[in-house]
């Protein structure tokens, strides 16, 4: 690869997260070096959420490309893929233990598998605490991001890999996410084997829904004897910040569900988080503008139902990386990159949108229990 010169380009990726961390994994697989600035001022700043399946055909074949298959396998809990689905009266619809070896989509702890990949780099590749302010493109000049210290660095690559609210973005495209009129209330129960025994014996090891009334409480059993609760409610944009209480306001519409499923939003350890869902249009693309570019998140945004956002982020990362060092120049590799980018995308976007939009309808039970029944028998993983 070349950029017209004869010293190495200069790679700088935003953000840290799972999408831009596979990048400059695979990059450093192919010998090239990358620097990703991060706002976070180290990896433990922020919790960093549940667990995972990865998917084979993205997060478990980026893996592959970054050479860190066999250990993630090692740190993947094949219990995780469980799944349980129950009534708002704590009535169970569908129960599919864990297939042998977790199936085709292994659970991994989040926190698991971004140590994997910050422990794969090189030490100093990831620049903590440096939030990149502002940033900026001008004919015949490389990329240049400003830092919150003031500082400013010029690169011959810029990758938005900064997530929903992403600050590269409006380089390339005006849009912005959407609310989708879902948000989650996250929870999470500590010591469960012990302190909560009978809830966690209904969730089980790996996934709960329970929905109705286009609602849900969807539970899933993490690392460390913890259980993460997802209420997901419909209310306006902004009603979390209204409550006084957020857990009495989440119970409050939850009033006539089974004792066990209100005690897993009751019994939550600290307060509840809420997680309003956004998502850029389907389809979201953009024209080329030399030197720069998106993955993850920042590029197509989704809810989580379609389980689907951190193993694209993460596959862009690798076949980012894989575009990079096949390409004699960045630009040809940046647009071999898109062109599989945009309708690998719009494909899951898709799914994702139909997914939010079916379990949470009056009827979403029904069309949850046919659904898992389906691949159930069909012996397709994926949900
Ligand atoms: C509740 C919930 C459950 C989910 N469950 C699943 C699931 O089961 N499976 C799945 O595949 N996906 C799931 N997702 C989606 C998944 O979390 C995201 O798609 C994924 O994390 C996106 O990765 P990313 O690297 O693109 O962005 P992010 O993980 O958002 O990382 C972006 C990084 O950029 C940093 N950053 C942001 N702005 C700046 C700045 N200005 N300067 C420097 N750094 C910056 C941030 O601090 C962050 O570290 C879920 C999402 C939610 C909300």
């Amino acid at each position: 690869m070349s950029t017209g010169t004869t010293t190495a380009p200069t790679i700088a990726i935003v953000g840290a997260g799972l999408g831009g961390l596979t990048l400059a994994r695979v990059l450093h697989t192919h010998g090239i070096a990358s620097t990703v600035y991060e706002r976070d001022a180290s990896p433990t700043t922020r919790d960093q959420g549940g667990t995972l399946d990865l998917d084979e055909e993205s997060g478990q074949r980026a893996l592959g490309a970054a050479g860190l298959l066999d250990e993630f396998r090692a740190l993947s809990r094949p219990e995780g893929a469980e799944l349980r689905l129950l009534a708002k009266d704590g009535s169970t619809l569908f129960h599919e233990p864990a297939p042998e070896g977790g199936g085709d989509r292994p659970e991994i702890d989040r926190y698991a598998l971004r140590g994997l990949l910050l422990d794969s780099l090189p030490r100093g590749t990831v620049r903590w605490g440096r939030k990149v302010r502002a940033v900026a493109v001008a004919p015949m000049r490389r990329p240049t991001l400003t830092l919150d210290d003031g500082g400013t660095v010029e690169a011959d690559l810029l990758v938005g890999a900064d997530g929903a609210w992403s600050r590269v973005r409006p380089l390339l495209s005006g849009a912005r996410p959407v609310y989708s009129g879902v948000t989650l209330m996250d929870g999470q129960l500590e010591d469960v084997d012990t302190r909560h025994r009978a809830l966690a014996a209904r969730v089980g090891h790996g996934t709960m829904f329970a929905l109705g009334d286009e609602k849900g409480v969807i539970a899933q059993r993490i690392g460390g004897e913890r259980i993460r609760v997802y209420s997901t409610v419909k209310v306006p944009e902004a009603w979390a910040d209204a409550e006084d209480d957020a857990t009495k306001g989440v119970l409050d519409l939850f009033p006539d569900w089974d004792d066990t499923l209100r005690a897993l939003i009751a019994d939550s350890d600290g307060p509840l988080v809420p997680r309003p869902l956004y998502a850029l249009p389907i389809g979201h693309r953009w024209d080329r503008v030399p030197g720069v570019t998106l993955l993850g998140d920042a590029a197509h945004l989704m809810s989580p139902f379609a389980g689907a956002g951190a193993n694209l982020a993460m596959l862009d990362g690798a076949e980012l990386a894989r575009a990079i060092a096949a390409h004699d120049d960045l630009e040809t590799a940046l647009t071999a990159y898109e062109t599989a980018l945009f309708p690998r995308s719009e494909t899951q976007a898709a799914v994702s949108a139909a997914n939010l939009d079916d379990f949470l309808r009056p009827d979403g039970l029904r069309r949850a229990r046919d659904r898992f029944t389906s691949y159930a028998a069909s012996g397709d993983d994926t949900r």
